[in-house]
C-alpha cells in the first residue's frame, strides 16, 4: 500500500474513512498532514539530515540521543534539563551530540584516555596540564581567554564553575550583545565546539590558532548557521506590502489571519480581498481541525485565500499575513 492510496486523486485530500479503517491509531497524525495539491509522489525522508537521505552516522546519533533520554543519568545529572540545555538548542545536531558526550564524560580527552589505559601521557595540548574535560573547556587559559572575550552581556564566572554541568548551564544563559546578531542560548555551545575543534586541529594537524581567532571562528560559524536557517527567499526578497503604498489598480490586496486552539487542535481562518475599486470588498472565513500549530494555521489561511483568488480568476494578488 502507498500513501497515495489514502488520498483522493480528485480533491487531493485524505480519504477519511480509509485512514480511519487502516490506521486508526495514527488518524490524528495523518489528518494533520496536508497532502500536496500537485500530487507529489511518495518518497522516504529521514528528518535528521538536510537532504532527507538516511546516513548511518545520523542514525547512530539519533539512537544515542534517544538512549540518553532513557538511561539513568550519571551522577549529578538526575534533574538536568536535557531538552532545554542540549536537545532544543539552536545549533547543528553534531554539536548537540558533542554536548551530550561532554556531559557523559565520553570525549576522548587526555584524562579519559589515561583512565582507560589508552594513552597514559596525553595532556592538554594548549598548556600541558592534565586534560580533564573541565580543564579543557573552562579552566585552561585558551578556554578562559575565549570566554572572557566573548561579546556577551555578563561574562561567564569561570572560577565558580566547579563541574561541567554548571559550565554548560552557565554558557546557555549568556546573552549576546547587539549588533552581533547571534541567537541567545546556543552561542556558548558553539564556543565549546570551537574549543574542541581547535584542540583537535592542534593535536592531529599541528595547526595552532589563538583564542581570539577561535572566537572569531565561533562567531562567524554561529552567524552562518543562523543565516542558513532563514528561508532567504521569504525574508529578503518578498516585498512587504505597505498600507497606502504603490499598488496598481488591477491588483487585489488580500489580508489573511487565523486563530488557533491548542486544546482542540482546531483553527478558524479569515481573509479579505480589497483594493480593486470596481469590485466590493469580499470577506471570507473557514475552519478546520487537525491543525498542529499557529504557524500552520496562518499558512493554511493564506493557502485558502490564494486558492480562492485563483478560482475567482484574480490575475494580480498582494497577500499580507500578520505572522
Ligand atoms: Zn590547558
Amino acid at each position: 500500500m502507498l500513501v497515495s492510496d489514502l488520498i483522493c486523486p480528485e480533491t487531493k485530500t485524505w480519504i477519511v474513512d480509509k485512514v480511519r479503517q487502516i490506521l486508526p491509531v495514527n488518524e490524528k497524525d495523518v489528518m494533520s498532514i496536508r497532502p500536496s495539491k500537485f500530487g507529489a509522489g511518495d518518497q522516504y525522508n529521514w528528518l535528521l539530515t538536510k537532504s532527507g537521505e538516511y546516513i548511518a552516522k545520523s542514525g547512530y546519533q539519533a539512537a544515542s540521543m534517544e538512549s540518553s533520554k532513557k538511561i539513568s543519568h550519571s551522577e549529578g545529572l538526575e534533574d538536568f534539563n536535557w531538552e532545554k540545555e542540549v536537545w532544543n538548542l539552536a545549533c547543528l545536531p553534531k554539536i548537540k551530540f558533542f554536548l551530550w558526550e561532554l556531559l557523559k564524560n565520553a570525549l576522548p580527552t587526555g584524562a579519559n584516555m589515561c583512565s582507560r589505559g589508552i594513552n597514559l601521557t596525553a595532556v592538554c595540548p594548549f598548556c600541558g596540564q592534565d586534560e580533564t574535560q573541565l580543564h579543557l573547556f573552562f579552566h585552561c587559559n585558551f578556554a578562559k581567554q575565549m570566554w572572557s572575550q566573548a561579546p556577551v552581556k555578563h561574562l561567564l564566572n569561570i572560577p565558580g564553575i566547579s563541574n561541567l554541568r554548571l559550565g554548560i548551564e552557565g554558557s546557555r544563559k549568556l546573552i549576546c550583545l547587539p549588533p552581533m546578531g547571534l541567537n541567545d542560548g546556543a552561542f556558548g555551545a558553539w564556543i565549546l565546539w570551537t574549543i574542541w575543534t581547535s584542540r583537535n586541529k592542534l593535536i592531529f594537524e599541528k595547526k595552532a590558532i589563538s583564542p581570539s581567532e577561535a572566537l572569531t571562528q565561533a562567531i562567524s560559524q554561529t552567524r552562518e548557521w543562523i543565516l542558513n536557517q532563514t528561508p532567504k527567499n521569504l525574508t529578503l526578497h518578498t516585498p512587504i506590502p505597505q498600507e497606502g503604498g504603490e499598488v496598481d489598480s488591477n491588483t487585489f490586496r488580500c489580508f489573511t489571519d487565523a486563530a488557533w486552539r491548542e486544546d482542540s487542535q482546531s483553527a478558524g481562518f479569515g481573509w479579505i480581498f480589497s483594493g480593486n475599486p470596481l469590485i466590493p470588498e469580499r470577506h471570507e472565513k473557514a475552519n478546520s481541525h487537525h491543525i498542529r500549530s499557529p504557524l500552520m494555521a496562518e499558512a493554511i489561511a493564506m493557502l485558502l485565500a490564494i486558492q480562492q483568488a485563483s478560482d475567482l480568476d484574480y490575475q494580480k494578488l498582494l497577500v499580507a499575513s500578520d505572522s
